[in-house]
């Protein structure tokens, strides 16, 4: 497991939000994204709000990476130690693969927990 910094009570918490069915194991994919006019920092993620167009510019494939809703590790194109090139999506939001496939579908999330060593009695 790669959770070793993660609050016990966020992953329960985060854990509970999760409604499981809406995600599904995919490639990760850039997202339209908005930079700040006049540097390439793109700060938010697009999902078709409204925005200043005097403040941003809107970047086609501009959000490239995201990080677990749970251990905030990071999905990106390329793959390496510290980047995973897919997980679960549920149109909004990412889940990587061990955290979605280790605790979101545990069948009890309290034993796995506590397999983790960071359950204080
Ligand atoms: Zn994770």
């Amino acid at each position: 497991m790669k959770n070793g910094n993660v609050e016990i009570e966020h992953i329960r918490e985060m854990v509970a939000e999760v409604e499981k069915e809406k995600f599904i194991f995919k490639n990760w994919f850039p997202r339209p994204g908005l930079k700040e006019k006049n540097t390439d920092f793109v700060s938010r993620l697009y999902i078709g709000q409204s925005y200043d167009k005097n403040q941003f510019d809107l970047v086609e494939d501009g959000w490239i990476n995201d990080h677990c809703e749970i251990c905030i590790k990071t999905l990106g194109e390329e793959e390496n130690e510290y980047v995973e090139s897919s997980g679960y999506f549920d149109g909004v939001d990412w889940i990587c693969k061990s955290c979605f496939e280790e605790l979101v579908l545990a069948e009890n999330l309290e034993s796995k927990l506590n397999a983790l060593g960071k359950v204080k009695e």
